[in-house]
């Protein structure tokens, strides 16, 4: 047995230019910290190829493909069909990112509101599970996860940043909760409370590298080693032992994704 937590990060563009010239070592950063597990994430078409590739070449990550609501105007009839032609891919885990973003609105809202509705019925018909983004959208996203019945392929609502009501209406709707950087910040609004409050086999954690960096790393680029940090806050909040923590979590990660348990 080993002395590392063993981690599991749920959501991480490992292949995305930021890693270009010192990706190794970041994996072997990561690796070292007890990070067993990762799964890199596409935004669009050439990312999801890119993330296919890098799962292709590493055994401890997978890929998910998707068109990010931020790309949704990208997303025409012949794109969807290669993203599911690409859900194909050995090492594929599940569809996404995909949702809306009504912050930044880069894609027109009702545009949106259609890609995220086809790669639901994409994600159905390739028996996957989803991974959401929801930024200032979380009634709109929350109704229509509900109209596409995601409780039957799962899923996780990525980077959550809503209360703990939000938080229970996604566990009402079958999903998983994973918590990123933004819970060590001294300004984490409600996430302290929703991290107390979620069932520990509803939870899990992610670094959404290259972006939000947890305390101590914030202005820095992001990396998978640095899920040790937003682990340990989450496990303090919780009042629990961080390898505790760290193994629960992980357990989650492989039930939302299939992946086989590891043997403790
Ligand atoms: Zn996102
Ligand atoms: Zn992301």
């Amino acid at each position: 047995m080993s002395l590392l937590p063993e981690l599991f990060d749920t959501h991480a563009h490992l292949h995305f230019p930021e890693y270009a010239d010192d990706r190794a070592a970041v994996l072997a950063r990561a690796r070292a910290a007890g990070v067993r597990g990762m799964v890199t994430i596409g935004t669009d078409l050439a990312t999801s190829h890119a993330a296919i590739g890098l799962a292709a070449e590493e055994p401890d990550v997978w890929a998910s493909v998707g068109v990010h609501p931020h790309d949704a105007a990208s997303a025409d009839e012949a794109l969807l069909a290669e993203i599911e032609r690409l859900a194909h891919a050995p090492r594929v885990v599940a569809v996404g990112e995909i949702g809306l973003d009504f912050f930044r609105n880069l894609s027109p809202r009702d545009v949106q509101t259609d890609v995220f509705r086809r790669q639901l019925a994409l994600a159905h018909r390739m028996a996957r599970p989803v991974i959401i983004h929801c930024r200032d959208a979380h009634a709109e996203t929350l109704a229509i996860l509900a109209e596409g019945r995601v409780g039957e392929i799962g899923g996780v609502m990525h980077c959550f940043s809503g209360d703990v009501e939000g938080a229970r209406r996604c566990l009402d709707l079958g999903l998983f909760i994973s918590l990123a950087g933004p819970v060590t910040y001294k300004n984490a609004r409600a996430l302290p409370e929703v991290a107390r409050f979620m069932p520990a086999d509803r939870l899990v954690v992610e670094t959404d590298c290259p972006f939000l960096p947890p305390e101590g790393y914030r202005g820095k680029r992001n990396e998978p080693a640095y899920l040790t940090v937003t682990a340990a806050r989450v496990a303090a909040l919780r009042g629990e032992p961080l390898d505790r923590l760290a193994a629960a979590t992980s357990d989650n990660a492989r039930t939302l994704f299939r992946l086989p348990q590891e043997d403790r």
